[in-house]
């Protein structure tokens, strides 16, 4: 038998041009042809006669060719082909826009199968550009698979040779999922599910098949990522750490505020993965503003305290120094020294850096990417925390756990994130949530307003600042153009400090400017010398500044929602109330959600169903969450019981013994992850 895993030219139908064709749109295997399922189906089960058509939705119905013929239409006089057709019941015209070989294919008096939507057109029966086939009642297929389009390949030939494939029973369709799973949430086998998905006989059977195969994705990624798990399980921890309460309690006692109920209780989660023998792996999730990054300076202090280096990586610079900032005032007075290490140092600085680094004499590290380079190498590293804000993919993790010998991490997302994905981008770990806000916290009120209320906003801003608060403007990223976007949070900066605020100062915060600037900019704005800051995205994580009160997004449409939530953020951090408006061209019903809850996770559901996978998270370039036929917006419920069984299957079967199958099969998929996430 032969592997699916073979090239698509040993499929009958698929000569050399072809083949480079399907090989464009990524797929080379036979398997990869057998997943590019249908996006639609045409049901073509009830025949219609043409006097029933009903002009509300696509339809089938058997006719007879009357007449043929080319006809000019418009004022361009394009011609256009023209079959009139008959059943008894009525006639209708059957209308083709780019198909003047319809007229050569068809002659007079053949019976037609007629599929497409039929709407009146000076008084007759119209069907533009209807799917027809000559009637053969014995090779009749009811369900018609419609394929997503793809220039120069038509519907007949993905049809044809994904038929020719399921009927050559030389494939090797063995069903690798076990038997008693199968049946225990009645699936189909595979072939069945694989043909059902293709040719359905009904619409119920293609959803059953759609089922199966959507479980088969999510089990075998679901027994990779965990048998990661596994893996990082059976790796030893070759410290200890000493819990000796030295800075941890002199850490808590210097605090100007108590740890949250949620904080207590993520920070106890810590300690159990540390007291283990093994490297801890855990996910940090919580709301914007939940206090994330104390409770990762517990953990850290858990690392110093023990004699360990302890490392920090951030996504941004900004992000970054503030971190830095924040870290080292609370850890300097405790006797522990902190570097900076990001991109932006002067060479000499970054060598002092380092050799502080390899020496042992700092014992925490603060850093963007630039700490997962080659050159930074620790002395002792124990613990290592990533502030995530979903930009650090796995590898990028497993580069900075090679920084030590396994060190301990802790992944910190800024925004929160739906369970389904959580449990997909970071099911190898185990996750704490903080879903606890400090006490004392009050509803941001959100605003959605067309750019004609901006006069009203510019007015309410000027109240607040002359009580003492301050203004964040936010202007969106412009895909195109990185420089339109900076043009634009130029232009705005230059706008309200000269016409609008002129008594106001008024500073501008973009990603181009030098990182001393950044600094500068921020400082100003923390010691509260700017009240006005206008920024581009720069600003969207971490940055916390408890006076800033007012939050305007301009052209908030551009924004996903998780994006607007974590903007909004910013506000909201000190005891007085917070404001937020998002302000848009044209009224965007998207954004209602935005007005109604400041609940992170409820928005993030929504952006999900919203924007799919991909966006939400931000890696559509890494290929990472295209499943193929899963769709993680909706498969919540198969994705629970996927993990659910390949948690028990793992546990009774440690590394997949005795599953030969199904481990080749999950490792395939694992690494064809892996290989389309590069
Ligand atoms: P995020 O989870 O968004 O990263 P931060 O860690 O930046 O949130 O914390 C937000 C703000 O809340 C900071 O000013 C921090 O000092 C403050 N904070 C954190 N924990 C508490 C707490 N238990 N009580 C009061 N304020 C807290
Ligand atoms: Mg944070």
């Amino acid at each position: 038998m032969d592997s699916l895993e073979k090239g698509l030219q040993h499929v009958k139908g698929v000569g050399p041009v072809r083949l480079r064709d399907l090989q464009r749109l990524g797929l080379h295997t036979v398997r990869d042809l057998l997943y590019h399922v249908p996006r639609a189906y045409h049901d073509r089960r009830q025949l219609k006669k043409i006097a029933e058509l009903g002009f509300l939705e696509e339809e089938a119905f058997l006719a007879r060719v009357k007449a043929k013929k080319t006809v000019k239409t418009g004022r361009k006089g394009k011609a256009v082909s023209l079959l009139t057709v008959s059943d008894g019941s009525g006639t209708a015209d059957l209308v083709f826009f780019q198909s003047p070989y319809v007229l050569k294919s068809y002659s007079l008096g053949e019976k037609l199968l007629i599929y497409g939507k039929a709407e009146l057109f000076s008084g007759r029966i119209t069907v533009k550009n209807a799917e027809i086939e000559r009637w053969t009642e014995n090779k009749f297929c009811p369900v018609l698979p419609v394929y997503p389009s793809s220039e120069g390949l038509s519907q007949n030939f993905w049809r044809k040779i994904t038929a020719n494939v399921l009927q050559d029973k030389n494939w090797d369709f063995t069903d690798y999922l076990p038997d008693f799973i199968r049946q225990k949430y009645h699936l189909p086998g595979f072939y069945e599910a694989l043909k059902d998905i293709h040719f359905p006989g009904s619409l119920l059977v293609k959803e059953r098949a759609r089922k199966r195969l959507a479980f088969d994705e999510l089990f075998l990624f679901q027994l990779g990522i965990l048998s990661t798990k596994q893996v990082y399980a059976q790796k030893k921890r070759s410290w200890n750490y000493l819990f000796n309460d030295t800075l941890t309690s002199e850490l808590k006692n210097s605090l100007p505020f108590s740890l949250t109920k949620a904080q207590q209780r993520v920070i106890r989660e810590i300690k159990a993965d540390l007291q283990r023998n093994y490297p801890m792996n855990r996910l940090l999730q919580g709301d914007v503003g939940s206090g994330k990054t104390i409770t990762a300076a517990f953990a850290l202090a858990f690392a110093l305290e023990s004699g360990l280096q302890a490392a920090l990586m951030a996504p941004t610079e900004v992000l970054a120094e503030q971190h830095f900032k924040n870290l080292s005032r609370l850890f300097h007075p405790l006797g522990i020294k902190t570097v900076l290490l990001t991109g932006n140092l002067t060479k000499k600085q970054k060598e002092q850096s380092l050799e502080l680094i390899k020496s042992g004499r700092v014992q925490l590290v603060i850093g963007t990417h630039a700490l997962i380079q080659d050159k930074v190498l620790f002395k002792n590293l124990g613990l290592a925390v990533i502030d995530e804000q979903h930009r650090f993919g796995v590898l990028q993790r497993a580069a900075l756990a090679d920084k030590g010998l396994n060190p301990d991490i802790l992944i910190m997302t800024a925004t929160p994130i739906p369970r389904t994905l959580s449990l997909t981008a970071y099911g190898d770990l185990e996750v704490s949530i903080l879903d606890e806000l400090p006490p004392g916290r009050q509803e941001i009120v959100t605003k959605s307003l067309e750019n004609a209320y901006r006069t009203k906003v510019y007015d309410f801003i000027r109240r607040k600042v002359k009580e003492g608060r301050q203004v964040y403007f936010v202007c969106p990223l412009i895909e195109e153009s990185e420089k339109l976007s900076l043009q634009a949070a130029i232009d705005l900066a230059a706008e309200l400090q000269e016409e609008v605020f002129s008594d106001f100062s008024v500073g501008l915060l973009h990603g181009r400017m030098k990182s001393k600037e950044k600094e500068a900019v921020m400082q100003q704005f923390k010691a509260g010398s700017l009240q006005v800051l206008v920024s581009t995205t720069v600003i969207e994580v971490g940055i916390d500044v408890p006076n800033a009160t007012v939050m305007v997004i301009e052209n908030s449409e551009r924004f996903g929602l998780s994006q607007l939530h974590q903007l909004r953020g910013r506000v909201g951090r000190g005891k007085e109330q917070s404001y937020c408006f998002l302000l848009h061209e044209k009224d965007s019903q998207r954004l209602k959600v935005m007005t109604e809850t400041c609940d992170g996770f409820k928005i993030a559901e929504n952006d999900l169903q919203l924007r799919g996978p991909g966006e939400f998270l931000g890696v559509k370039q890494h290929g990472f969450w295209q499943f193929r036929i899963a769709n993680l917006a909706l498969d919540e419920k198969i994705l629970q019981a996927a993990r659910s069984e390949a948690l028990a299957l793992l546990a009774e079967a440690p590394h997949l013994k005795g599953y030969d199958e199904l481990k080749k099969a999950a490792d395939n998929v694992i690494c064809c992850l892996g290989e389309r996430r590069n």
